[in-house]
């Protein structure tokens, strides 16, 4: 077990980790280190080993991905809030190791599986649900994930279309903010981007770009650089509310002193005009519930964001619960009620705040 310059540590196949845990395969690597298939030999189970790259940077950030973990499970002991589990965590020649239960195939992984065709609103839906699931759980602790992406979601081993949120490495308490530049560019929201306070309805934005993509097959918002990202957003919302740029410290990025955009043109030749884009075309749908449903996940501003809460009672959402009571076997008396796909509970009013 060599480090090598840049700290990880050398995994080669069938060696032992902390004499327990004999890695099997690579997952997936990043620049925090490495997550490997491994055998427990002392339960004999199959896990995931998060091994972190032994810098201090690193290790700093891993470690509140251990005490965020941990609270959840905490707070969660069923764990049945698609969270992933935390098994273990141990230091391994000065390798933070993280054991989790060993999940499936990342939702980026699958559409490229599916070659990009993307996938229909029912399995969406269904795992929208679960991601909601999540964030309502992360909302009751105060906890923003700050990294929601399809690479973050996985499917759990042997469960079709059920998934678990993973990936806590960038995640915060809400009052505890230490870094002011956080998500992956493409699913970041506008008060990261334009340097404004942010807090936990950051991750809806989030979820609002990634169930698009589950559908088209292909990011949202792909800005090839921070300046286009905003562009794209502009492109599909219009450009922001007067009190949202009021607030933006960064605002000098992407506007001029008269406060027009900064126009840019990406690698491919294009320049994107505000208002220019129609989110039924940019979903390739016309959905009347899927359209409002992800409107009101990337509002410009974040107190007009669905919450969690709100967003399971979204008619695109509750729609799926009313038809999942007809499926159930025996259940005569709804089954055949007029109501069959009808949403029952009405959109939640935009707050006027
Ligand atoms: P970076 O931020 O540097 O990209 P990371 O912090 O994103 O790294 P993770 O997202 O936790 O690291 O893990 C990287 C990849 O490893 C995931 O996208 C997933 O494909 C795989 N992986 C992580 N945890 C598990 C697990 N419990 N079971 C199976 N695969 C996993
Ligand atoms: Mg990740
Ligand atoms: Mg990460």
């Amino acid at each position: 077990f060599d480090d090598d310059s840049g700290a990880y540590l050398k995994v080669v196949t069938n060696d032992h980790v902390a004499y327990r845990y004999e890695t099997l395969e690579t997952l997936g690597r990043g620049s925090f280190g490495q997550v490997v298939r491994a055998r427990d030999h002392k339960t004999g189970n199959i896990v995931a080993l998060k091994i972190i790259r032994n810098r201090k940077r690193f290790h700093h950030q891993a470690a509140v991905e251990v005490k965020i973990l941990d609270a959840l499970r905490r707070k969660d002991p069923a764990n049945d809030n698609n969270v992933v589990h935390m098994i273990d965590f141990f230091t391994f020649r000065n390798h933070l190791c993280i054991v989790f239960e060993l999940l499936g195939i990342n939702l980026y992984d699958l559409t490229k599986r599916n070659n990009f065709q993307g996938f229909n609103l029912q399995l969406i839906r269904k795992f929208a649900i679960s991601i909601l699931k999540c964030l309502k759980l992360l909302r009751r602790e105060g906890i923003i994930h700050c990294d929601l992406k399809p690479e973050n979601i996985l499917l759990r081993s042997k469960g079709h279309s059920a998934i678990k949120v993973v990936d806590f490495g960038s995640s915060c308490y809400e009052n505890q903010k230490v870094y002011t530049y956080i998500q992956s560019r493409f699913y970041r929201s506008p008060e990261v981007i334009l340097g404004i306070p942010y807090g936990l309805p950051i991750d809806m934005f989030s979820l609002g770009c990634v169930v698009a993509e589950l559908h088209t097959g292909y990011p949202l918002f792909p800005g090839e650089n921070e300046v286009e990202q905003l562009n794209c957003i502009m492109e599909v919302n219009g450009v922001p509310p007067k009190h949202i740029l009021d607030q933006a410290t960064r605002r000098r990025v992407f506007f001029d002193s008269k406060g027009n955009p900064r126009s840019l043109t990406n690698s491919k030749g294009k320049r994107r005009v505000p208002g220019s884009r129609q989110l039924e075309a940019a979903l390739k749908s016309d959905d009347k519930n899927f359209l409002d449903f992800v409107a009101r996940c990337i509002e410009w501003d974040a107190e007009r964001r669905m919450t969690p809460e709100e967003a399971m009672q979204h008619p695109w959402i509750s729609e799926r619960a009313v038809e999942a009571r007809f499926r159930q076997p025996g259940d005569v008396t709804t089954r055949f009620s007029p109501t069959a796909g009808v949403p029952v509970v009405p959109p939640p009013a935009p707050s006027t705040k």
